[in-house]
C-alpha cells in the first residue's frame, strides 16, 4: 500500500524518538512491500524560533496532504513563560493541529508487560494482566464549553466559571469508536461519567446505553469517577476499554499511565472521523535528558504501530511491531528502565540508538508472510 505519512519532531527528544519511529516504519514498509513516503515539518518551540508561530501554515498544508501525522513532543524551559502570548507557546500549536483536523478522540493503551512488571509502584501482584485502553472525548465536556471571568480587573476576576457541555452526537461518535475498539479486545467497555450529579453525564449516560445497543456482542458497565480512579488503583486488570469524557479522561489516563512504570512506553493516538490520526509518545519533550541518547523511544515506535493499525488498517504490521518491542524489553532497555532489571546481567541498558537497534532485529519485524510483515 502507498501512504504518505507527516513528521512533526518538535522540541527536546522529539527528534530523537520520532527518528526511531520512522525507521520501524521504513522497515515494515521494506519487508511488507509497502510504499511510505515521509514529510517532516516544524511545530512547536522549533517552529516559533524559526517561523515565530507554533504552527506554520506549511505544517498545517503537510499534514493535510498526509495520511497520517507522526509527533515527537512540544515545549522546554526556552518558551515556557505562562504570561507568553498564544503565538509564543509551544502547546498552542499542538491545540491547534487537534481543532484543525478534528481529533475528537484520543487513545492511550496501558499495558503491563510481564517482564516490566517490577518497574510499577503498586504491588507487583495487583499490576498482573493490566492490559487496558482510555478513549477519551478530546474536543468538547469542560475545555471547550462557554467560560466567563468577571471582574472589573481581568487579571484577577471575582467570579469564574466553565461549563461541562456535550451534544448526543458528540457523545456518540466517540462511544462508537470505543464500543469498535472493544471488540478487537476483550469485548468490555467501561463508561466513566458523574451521572448522579452532572445534567451533561445524565446525557452522556443515555448516549452509551443508546451506542451499546448496537454491539449485543459487547459487555458495558456505568462507573462513576470516583469509583474508577480507585478501581483503576485497586484492581486495574478488570478494565478492558474505560470511556470517558474531556476532563474525567484526562485525569485517568494520567493516573493509568503510572502502571505501565515509565512514562517512555506509552504511546497514543487522536483520531478524526476522516480516518486521518495525530500519533504520538504521552511523555512530554524531557528537557532534562534531550541530546544525551537517553529517550527511551518505545513510546513513539509503539505509537507509530497505532498509525500503522489505526490509519493504515495494517493489522499484522502493527502488531509485528508491538511484538518486536516486547521481545527487545527482555534483553535491552533505556536508562529510565534501568532501576528494574533486578540484577539480570543479560539485560543490557541502551541509548536510544541502541534499543532502536535491539527493536529493529526481532524476527517479528524481519520476516516476510504472504499478507505481510513477521509470523504474528
Ligand atoms: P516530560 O514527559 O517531558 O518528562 C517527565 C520526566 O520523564 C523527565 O524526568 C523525563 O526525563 C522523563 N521522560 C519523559 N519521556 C521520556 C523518555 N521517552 N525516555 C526517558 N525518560 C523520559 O514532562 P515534563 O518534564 O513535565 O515536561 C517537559 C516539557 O514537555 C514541558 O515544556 C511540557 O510542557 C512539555 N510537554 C509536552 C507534551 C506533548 O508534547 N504532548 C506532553 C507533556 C509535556
Amino acid at each position: 500500500m502507498k501512504a504518505h505519512i507527516a513528521i512533526l519532531p518538535g522540541d527536546g527528544i522529539g527528534p530523537e524518538v520520532t527518528d526511531a519511529a520512522r525507521r520501524v516504519l521504513e522497515q515494515v514498509a521494506t519487508v511488507a512491500g509497502h510504499d511510505f513516503d515521509f514529510e517532516t515539518s516544524a511545530v512547536g518551540g522549533e517552529a516559533i524560533d524559526r517561523f515565530d508561530t507554533p504552527l506554520p501554515e506549511a505544517t498545517v498544508k503537510s499534514c493535510t496532504r498526509a495520511d497520517a501525522i507522526l509527533l515527537g513532543a512540544v515545549g522546554g524551559p526556552r518558551w515556557s513563560d505562562p504570561s507568553a502570548p498564544e503565538r509564543r507557546r509551544p502547546e498552542a500549536g499542538l491545540l491547534e493541529l487537534r481543532r484543525t483536523f478534528g481529533f475528537f478522540a484520543n487513545l492511550r493503551p496501558v499495558k503491563v508487560l510481564p517482564a516490566l512488571r517490577d518497574a510499577t509502584p503498586l504491588r507487583p501482584d495487583r499490576i498482573d494482566g493490566v492490559d487496558l485502553l482510555i478513549v477519551r472525548e478530546l474536543t468538547g465536556g469542560l475545555y471547550f464549553g462557554p467560560r466567563r471571568e468577571e471582574g472589573e480587573d481581568p487579571r484577577q476576576p471575582k467570579a469564574a466559571w466553565d461549563t461541562m457541555f456535550y451534544r448526543e452526537e458528540e457523545v456518540e461518535r466517540v462511544a462508537r469508536i470505543a464500543f469498535e475498539a472493544a471488540r478487537g479486545r476483550r469485548h468490555k467497555v467501561a463508561s466513566i461519567d458523574k451521572a448522579n450529579v452532572l445534567a451533561s453525564m445524565r446525557l452522556w449516560r443515555r448516549v452509551v446505553d443508546r451506542v451499546a445497543a448496537d454491539f449485543p456482542d459487547v459487555e458495558h458497565q456505568h462507573v462513576l469517577v470516583d469509583a474508577a480512579a480507585m478501581h483503576l488503583i485497586t484492581r486495574p486488570a478488570d478494565f478492558d476499554v474505560v470511556l470517558a469524557g474531556n476532563l474525567f479522561g484526562d485525569i485517568l489516563s494520567d493516573e493509568a499511565s503510572v502502571l505501565a512504570g515509565s512514562l517512555g512506553l506509552l504511546p497514543s493516538a487522536s483520531l478524526s472521523a476522516t480516518g486521518k490520526g495525530l500519533y504520538e509518545p504521552v511523555h512530554g519533550s524531557a528537557p532534562d535528558i534531550a541530546g544525551q541518547g537517553a529517550a527511551n523511544p518505545v513510546g513513539a515506535i509503539l505509537s507509530a504501530a497505532m498509525l500503522l493499525r489505526h490509519s493504515l488498517g495494517l493489522e499484522q504490521e502493527a502488531a509485528a511491531v508491538e511484538t518486536a518491542v516486547e521481545e527487545a524489553l527482555g534483553t535491552a532497555r533505556t536508562r529510565d528502565l534501568a532501576a528494574v532489571t533486578n540484577g539480570d546481567d543479560r539485560i543490557r541498558i541502551v541509548d536510544t540508538e541502541a534499543m532502536t537497534e535491539e527493536i529493529l532485529s526481532q524476527p517479528s519485524l524481519g520476516r516476510r508472510t504472504t499478507a505481510g510483515v513477521g509470523a504474528v
